[in-house]
């Protein structure tokens, strides 16, 4: 059975405010009942929980906290952000898995999502911490057709596409950047964004865009339980991945064509502003050429930090290789 037919069926008794018939299924999307009925059955065993009651149909009384290609298809709303997912259960890292997929000549906007990484990466040689179960992990191919320098400014885009959906289901929970590319709940990360990109000097093959977020995990190791948490663990009720997953597309979409018009992020300047936690605060830039620190006051038009530093005067950080950090600690 295809993943889209079993995609459809789902979107269909989903969208469905009372019971669909098998025959109207059947009809909608030019399949036998036999594969309504095996698609149904396949829902089931998945968790779904569907009534079917005879002559009326069936109906999608609720579903558990499912991920999977068919559902994160079923649940898409975009033009092409996330419209052909790819559902791995385990894999190395959902980034190099894109860049297979950019090889292969998968298009614009396909996405790879995994339920677990054995191998999952951060920046610089880093590696995000991802069991399975609970979380997300995954990566969006991007073929830009603008120059190469202006593709770091798509991680500010991404950062911001993730903090509205979190701040729009949860306005409770205060969403904060940490500049260029961590959300943090209050001080804690809660996600972290790896861009790469594939280019000439003035030619970009494509960019893969890596998003993970803790989303439904209770503890974390040692090494990062100081400063990361979820957004169970803040919340309280289990979430829905695939809701936040959905909801991050729409965004990213939607910024991405305006971003696409200008090649600046003038128009996310104060979206993004106002969720970054530096702002105002002093940080410490470690830069590998030499750190030092000043006062955050917010990005420009490229995307970069702005600097004040102790002589009055004031520099920018572009994003690349740097991190900022708190004086006093992480944030
Ligand atoms: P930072 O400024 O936090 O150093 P970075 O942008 O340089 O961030 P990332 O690429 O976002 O780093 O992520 C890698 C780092 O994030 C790891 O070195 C580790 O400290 C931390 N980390 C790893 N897994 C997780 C996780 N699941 N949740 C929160 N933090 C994590």
């Amino acid at each position: 059975m295809a993943v889209s037919t079993k995609a459809e069926i789902l979107k269909a008794i989903r969208n469905s405010s009372d019971h669909i018939s098998g025959q109207e299924l059947c009809e909608q999307l030019g399949v036998s009942r036999t594969a309504v009925w095996k698609v149904i059955k396949q829902l089931q065993a998945e968790g779904y929980d569907i009534e079917a009651v005879t002559n009326k149909g069936y109906r999608l009384l609720s579903y558990p906290d499912v991920l999977s290609g068919s559902e994160l298809m079923s649940r898409m709303n975009t033009k092409w952000a996330g419209q052909r997912v790819y559902f791995r259960k385990e894999t190395e890292s959902t980034n190099e898995d894109a860049k297979y997929m950019a090889e292969e000549g998968k298009e614009h906007g396909s996405l790879v999502v995994a339920d677990a990484q054995t191998a999952g990466r951060g920046r610089r040689g880093r590696s995000w911490e991802s069991p399975p179960g609970q979380d997300i992990y995954m990566s969006l191919l991007l073929r830009p057709d603008f120059s190469p320098e202006k593709a770091s400014m798509l991680t500010l885009l991404m950062a911001v596409s993730v903090a509205e959906v979190i701040n729009g289901l949860y306005p409770d929970m205060k969403v904060n950047i940490k500049w260029p590319n961590d959300i943090l709940v209050g001080e804690r990360k809660i996600c972290g964004i790896l861009t790469e990109m594939n280019a000439e000097p003035d030619y970009i093959h494509n960019v893969i865009i890596g998003v993970g977020i803790n989303v439904n995990r209770k503890d974390f190791p040692p090494e990062i339980e100081e400063f990361a948490t979820s957004l169970r663990l803040v919340h309280g009720e289990m979430i829905d991945r695939a809701q936040i997953i959905v909801g991050i597309m729409d965004y990213f979409e939607y910024y991405y064509g305006i971003f696409a018009e200008r090649l600046d992020v003038s128009d996310f300047v104060h979206i993004y502003d106002g969720y970054l936690v530096n702002r105002g605060r002093e940080v410490r830039v470690l830069d590998p050429k030499g750190e030092y620190s000043g006062v955050a006051e917010g990005i420009n038009d490229k995307g970069e930090l702005i600097v004040k530093l102790p002589d009055g005067s004031s520099t920018t950080v572009a994003s690349g290789e740097v991190s900022v950090r708190g004086i006093y600690g992480y944030v």
